[in-house]
């Protein structure tokens, strides 16, 4: 009985898979915050290197891994595929759980995958220093990681409550040379604003991305990072459904149905668009995001343009919004809060060919903890939605009499994120459905384009 299914180092993907050939209508022009007409690559050049500009709008469907990005990928790469033996027990499951596990990684997520060859872009086009966003820290850690391997400077504006809850990742930041800032912050006229009108604001990933972006657009040597959401990050972690797909040719098997979880949709863009080609192709699999029920962007979002940060100084997108004025209620204890979506996976929610789904936090933790007592990992909170995701499945495929190969994707571990265990296990955490009213009033405040 195979448990783990490895692939040698030589085989780590040479090329990152880009879906924007395989969508069935072209993606809607970004637009500029300010004009309101779609952006050119001048326009995004204060904010990102050339390289990453090119991968943002390409429509070529490989794109070559430079040797200095798998020369660090090799690190931890090709990440370990699991089959979930001792979970399908404890679930009684007659279904097949495979996950792959993106913990392994120095910064303990799946998120360096897109750090590494960002802060290489940045490198070769003359970059001197990045300035970020972070919520809970896990991308302001991944890009502290790789600027400290290409030897670049990074500053990271870290969402004030996470700085003050979870310092533990800014001690990692800090570890691997970056300077961190709690947001809202005096630093920037957008936390200057922030402040004055609300003294205590605990920060959000918005106001966080005003203040990055507005540094960086602020001086010549500085180039903003962003850790989702953009078709760039999207393309880097398609790597990791790459070598899953390879993983499960080598045990014969072929999944119906591929989980990630979501919040900006960075992993699960990872896991899910290699599969996403498949179906392009006639493949009969089904792709599933899962989010979590108090920040619902794709399942109870619209469709519509929307601004990437609060002030309104970051490109417009089409995705799925709940609105940029929306504030995540602060307890929930996982990450998975921004307001929007990646306008890929949006689109590819909206055309049908995603399936998106929203879970409770509490019936997450619970999925975590049978997860932990069975498999040993401990999930960090965003992946339980994951795993809620694919326990879901097999139970109810053993409901309706079927057996399926369910795969997920294990974005992270969770050792850094144990006080969110302890308040799920001393009875602190609460279910929370984003309230209707929230979303209509954040809804109104929509830009208008074209
Ligand atoms: C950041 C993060 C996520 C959510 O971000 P996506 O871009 O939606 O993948 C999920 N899991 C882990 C472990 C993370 O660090």
């Amino acid at each position: 009985m195979q448990t783990k299914i490895l692939l040698p180092e030589d085989h780590i993907p040479k090329q990152w898979y880009n879906v924007i050939p395989d969508l069935s209508s072209p993606l809607a022009p970004v637009v500029h915050p300010v004009t309101m007409q779609p952006v050119s690559p001048d326009d995004l050049l204060p904010l990102f290197p050339m390289g990453l500009i090119e991968q943002e709008v390409s429509t070529q469907r490989w794109i070559d891994i430079p040797r200095e990005v798998l020369d660090i990928y090799q690190l931890w790469r090709p990440s370990p595929m699991y089959r979930a033996h001792r979970l399908e027990k404890a679930l009684g499951t007659a279904s097949k759980i495979y996950y792959k596990y993106e913990g392994g990684s120095p910064a303990g997520s799946h998120k360096p995958n897109s750090a590494i060859p960002q802060a290489y872009y940045n490198k070769i086009f003359g970059t001197k220093r990045i300035a970020t966003e972070t919520g809970a820290g896990q991308w302001g850690s991944s890009i502290s990681l790789a600027c400290q391997m290409f030897g670049l400077e990074c500053t990271v504006y870290m969402v004030k409550v996470s700085y003050n809850q979870k310092p533990y990742r800014k001690s990692m930041m800090q570890l691997w040379g970056a300077n961190v800032i709690p947001s809202p912050s005096n630093q920037t006229n957008a936390g200057r604003a922030i402040l004055a009108a609300h003294p205590d604001s605990n920060g959000s990933l918005g106001i966080a991305i005003s203040e990055a972006v507005e540094d960086a657009v602020g001086r010549e040597d500085t180039r903003y990072a962003l850790g989702s959401v953009l078709n760039h990050v999207c393309l880097h972690q398609t790597i990791i459904g790459l070598e899953a797909k390879e993983q499960m040719a080598l045990v014969g098997d072929y999944p119906d149905v591929v989980i990630g979880c979501h919040g900006g949709g960075s992993n699960f863009a990872g896991i899910g668009f290699p599969f996403v080609a498949d179906k392009a192709n006639g493949k009969n699999v089904r792709v599933l995001a899962v989010e979590p029920a108090s920040c619902p962007t794709l399942t109870r979002g619209v469709y519509a343009f929307d601004y990437g940060d609060t002030a309104k100084m970051a490109p417009v997108a089409k995705m799925y919004t709940l609105g940029h004025d929306f504030m995540p209620p602060g307890i929930h204890a996982g990450g998975l809060r921004y307001h929007g979506a990646s306008a890929l996976v949006s689109q590819l929610v909206h055309e049908g060919v995603v399936e998106a789904k929203s879970v409770h936090q509490l019936a997450c933790f619970e999925a975590a903890v049978l997860f932990a007592r069975s498999e040993g990992i401990i999930p960090a909170p965003e992946s339980s939605h994951a795993i809620r995701g694919a326990i879901d499945e097999a139970l109810q495929a053993d409901e309706e009499g079927q057996e399926k190969t369910i795969l997920f994707n294990l974005s992270g571990h969770g050792h850094v994120d144990m006080q969110a265990y302890d308040d799920f296990f001393a009875g602190k955490l609460t279910d929370y459905d984003y309230p209707e009213e929230a979303i209509r009033e954040s809804l109104a405040q929509l830009p208008k384009v074209g």
